[in-house]
Parts: C-alpha cells; structure tokens; sequence
C-alpha cells in the first residue's frame, strides 16, 4: 500500500497531474461486462466489405468477447494526441458503452505536436502513381466520417473539398488517366488546358479529387476533434483528460503501464526520440519535412488562391486569418503552405536549402506564388515512415509484447508508423485499435487485417 501511495506521488510529479486527472489513476476496476455500443460491428465500413467476412468476424468475436468478459477496460491512457491519438480516443469513446477514463499524455497543447501539427492537408487513397493504397476505399471512408464530425465543431478545418493531382511528364499522365477510369467516382481527368487555365499551373494535365478527398488544416481538425472527444465522453458519463507532459523514459512509460487498463503508444517519431518502447524494434525510419508558409503580397487569380495542387510537392491553402489559431498570421493576406522537404540526414536543411529545393519542385505547380509569394516562416516535423511491405507502407498497430518476460502480452498498445499518410489512415486504423482495446484482444485486429502484426517479425525472439 506504502510503495503504492509513493507510486502515485512520483506519477503526478512526473506528470504534472492535477487532482482531477489523478483520481483517473485511482479508478478501480469493477468487474462488469464489457460493452460495446451496440452499432453491429463497429469498424467495418458499410457497403465496402463482403458479407463472408462479417459472418467470420461475427463469430469470432462472440467467442473472444466470452472469453474476455472478466475484464473490463475503464481506464486508458494514450501517450500522444496527434492524428493517431486522437482518433483513437474518438473511437474509444464512441464505441464504449461504459463510463470509459481516458488521458492524453502530450507534450504540447492541443493541436500543436508532432507531425500533425506541420502536415500538408491533403487526405485521398492514392499513391504518387496513382494506384489505390491499400484500404484505401475503407480507410477514405471512416476519415471522411471524422471529418463531418469534427466539422460540426469547427466548420473552418475543412478547407477544400478537392484537391488536384498534376502530370508533369507522360508516364504520370498514363497513370493518372488509367487512376480516372478506374476510380470515376473520386477521380476526373482534367485536359492541360484545363488545368492550366483554371489554376495557373504549367502541367500536362490532372486529376481533380473529390468525393471525400479533400484539404484539412490539420491543427483545427484535431482542436475540433478533442472537442468531440469530450462530447462523446459526457455522453457516456466517461472523461476524457489532455496532460500536457512529456514522457522521456521507459521508467515514466512502466509507471503508466501499472496505473491503466490500458496504455497507447501513438506519439510519432517521439516513441523513437524519447525512447518510449525501448524493448521494441518498430520497422520505420524518422523523415524530416519542412515547408514553407507563404504569404501573397499582391492580389493574384481568386481560383488558383484557393486551391491544393499536389505533384509529390504540394502548395495548399491556409485557412484566412480569422478561422486560425496561428499568431504567425499577418491580418489581411492569404497564406499557403509549400512543402515538403524529405530530408533522411540528421542535419537539418538551412532555410534556404529548402527554399531551393521546393521552388525547383513545385515551381511549376504555382508559378504565380512563388513570384508574388512571400516566406512568412518555415515549419519542420518528423515523419514515421513504415518500411514498405507486401502492401506498401502500412501503419503500425498492435499489443506489446514483453521480451524479456519470453513473449508475455502486456497492457502496452503501439499506433505509429503512419509515414505520409495519416489523414487517410488514422479513422481506420484508430477504430481498429480502439475496439481491440476495448475487447482487452489483439485477434479481433486479424479479422479486419490479417498481417496486422507485420511488423513484429523485427521483434521475434
Ligand atoms: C511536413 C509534413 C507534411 C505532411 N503532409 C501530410 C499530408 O498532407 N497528408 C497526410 O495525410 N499526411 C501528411 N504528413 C504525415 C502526417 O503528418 C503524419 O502521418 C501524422 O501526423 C502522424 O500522426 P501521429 O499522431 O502518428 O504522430 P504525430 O503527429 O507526430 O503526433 C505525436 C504526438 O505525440 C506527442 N509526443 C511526442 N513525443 C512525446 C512524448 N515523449 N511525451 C508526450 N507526448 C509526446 C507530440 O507532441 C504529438 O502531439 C505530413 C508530415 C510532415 C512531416
């Protein structure tokens, strides 16, 4: 009891954690049943999947919900509160049915952390050649789902509902017109004409995305979506609680590991900065990209003002300066973000390395901006990237396990490795991961993604 009590003075000097969050900590658990809300099976995605699947899912999960029942999950904590976290703390609390407790440990403000808070905006299913990513019709749908949520609380995070993908050589036309034909409902081929005319850009042609592809800012998406976190956790009588610390060792990681049902590992590249998982070997590599905000200082075409173009570079629109938190805005001008760099080396690119690198790059795409744009500042985030696999660079989710205790399953979960793609993939894998969670079993992942645990063959003894 004595070494209990010291437990908890050394978790809220570590965590700064105020009473209220603390009382999280204490929370017991009783031995109720384990509820999900009862929306069938909660992360497949109507109309998108066969019904074989369903059927096997659904008798699967009759039998591991049996043999779960004794324990409850009333308590999580989630270590990160980016595109990752956050859904999965949505997700967590729309499909329990019980008084769910969750904590976000983050080291920044709401919004403000990681790579999230730099990234582009552009959320669609296709890779730079055009072919579908795999998921990629179910992950577009449960984030398109996110979205309108999040909208509802914060209508100006939605910033386009489209997004143009540019052919600069005739390969890229090839496969974008094949990407059109085969993908009608999402994607339209757009003549050079086209293109050039409607958004000022010298390219050989494009796509326009649309139907759920779209433009985000992403730090209002994810303001938005805490606020529906915590409408959700009212609804069920639950809480939901934002702890602004940073966790810098495995000793603060293992003080959490004894404080909740459960802990989520989903703080980007800081789980491999800070050392979080020091006994896990996660198959990914950290990318800085750093881009560029740009302000207009003239007037230039309103159409092309308002529009994302994307090339493997991008230039994206900014929300106006009175729908964004950002103090950085200078009142009265439009801004754009340019980006981004991928850069593999520990040394950082100077200001004006990067400058070069993205005007030869994405030129073409805004010749307009970049001649009457002004560099107002230059933002830098750590990508995850996921090693490529059989199905490219899929995202990382999943329970620990203990090494050391010979393979042992723990309370620890792993969301990371979303690489460039976090916006399509974190409603989908976020929902996955809440519901195993929930379910106290990492099977009921197999049924929605048999490899799911790709990446633990890094890790096997
Ligand atoms: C420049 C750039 C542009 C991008 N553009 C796009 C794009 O247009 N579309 C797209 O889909 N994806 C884009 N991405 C990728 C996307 O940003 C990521 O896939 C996604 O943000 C990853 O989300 P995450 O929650 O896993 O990690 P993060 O966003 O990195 O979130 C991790 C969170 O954990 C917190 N944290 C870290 N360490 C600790 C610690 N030790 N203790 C407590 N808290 C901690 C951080 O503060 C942060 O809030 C871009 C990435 C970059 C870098």
């Amino acid at each position: 009891m004595t070494k209990l009590i010291l437990l908890l003075q050394v978790l809220r000097y570590l965590f700064c954690a105020d009473g209220a969050s603390m009382n999280a900590l204490h929370a017991g658990a009783s031995m109720s049943m384990l509820q999900l809300r009862p929306r069938g099976f909660p992360c497949f995605v109507s109309g998108s999947q066969d019904r074989r699947r369903r059927r096997a899912l659904s008798t699967t999960l009759a039998t591991t919900h049996e043999r779960n029942r004794q324990r409850e999950i009333k308590n999580v904590a989630i270590v990160g509160g980016g595109l990752a976290g956050l859904s999965t703390a949505w997700h967590l609390l729309e499909l329990s049915s019980n008084p769910l407790q969750v904590t976000i440990y983050d080291r920044c403000m709401v919004g403000n952390g990681g790579a999230s808070a730099v990234a582009g905006g552009l959320m669609h299913p296709f890779s730079p050649k055009g072919k579908l990513i795999h998921f990629g019709l179910e992950a577009l749908e449960k984030s398109k789902h996110l979205v309108q949520v999040a909208t509802k609380y914060q209508p100006s995070c939605l910033i386009q509902p489209h997004l143009y993908r540019i052919a600069l050589n005739e390969v890229n036309v090839q496969q974008l017109q094949d990407a059109a034909l085969k993908y009608s409902e999402l994607a339209i081929w757009l003549s050079r004409g086209e293109i050039n005319n409607q958004l000022g850009a010298d390219s050989m042609g494009g796509l326009k995305l649309s139907n759920g592809c779209q433009v985000i800012h992403v730090p209002g998406y994810l303001q938005a979506l805490w606020e529906a976190c915590e409408n959700e956790a009212k609804e069920i009588n639950g809480s939901i609680t934002w702890e602004m610390s940073r966790l810098n060792d495995a000793t603060s990681v293992r003080l959490l590991d004894m404080n909740y049902d459960a802990v989520i590992y989903a703080a980007g590249a800081g789980i491999i900065q800070d050392n979080l998982l020091d006994d896990v070997a996660l198959p990914v590599q950290l990318i800085r990209g750093q881009s560029l905000l740009m302000n207009l200082s003239e007037q230039i075409d309103s159409i092309q003002q308002n529009e994302a173009l994307l090339c493997g570079k991008y230039v994206a629109p900014l929300p106006s300066v009175d729908n964004s938190s950002s103090s950085q805005m200078s009142p009265g001008k439009r801004q754009f973000i340019i980006g981004a760099t991928h850069e593999f080396k520990s040394t950082k690119l100077t200001q004006n390395e990067v400058f070069e690198e993205l005007k030869q790059r994405s030129y073409q795409l805004a010749p307009k901006l970049w001649d009457h744009g002004v560099v107002q500042n230059v933002t830098s985030g750590m990508r995850m990237q996921s090693n490529r696999g059989k199905y490219g660079r899929m995202p990382i989710i999943g329970r620990i396990t203990n090494l050391k205790a010979g393979n042992s399953q723990t309370k620890s979960w792993v969301f990371a490795g979303l690489s460039s793609r976090g916006l399509i993939y974190h409603g989908l894998f976020g929902c996955w991961l809440a519901e195993a969670v929930l379910r106290d079993d990492e099977q009921v992942l197999s049924q929605y993604f048999e490899e799911f645990d790709w990446w633990k063959s890094n890790n096997k003894s």
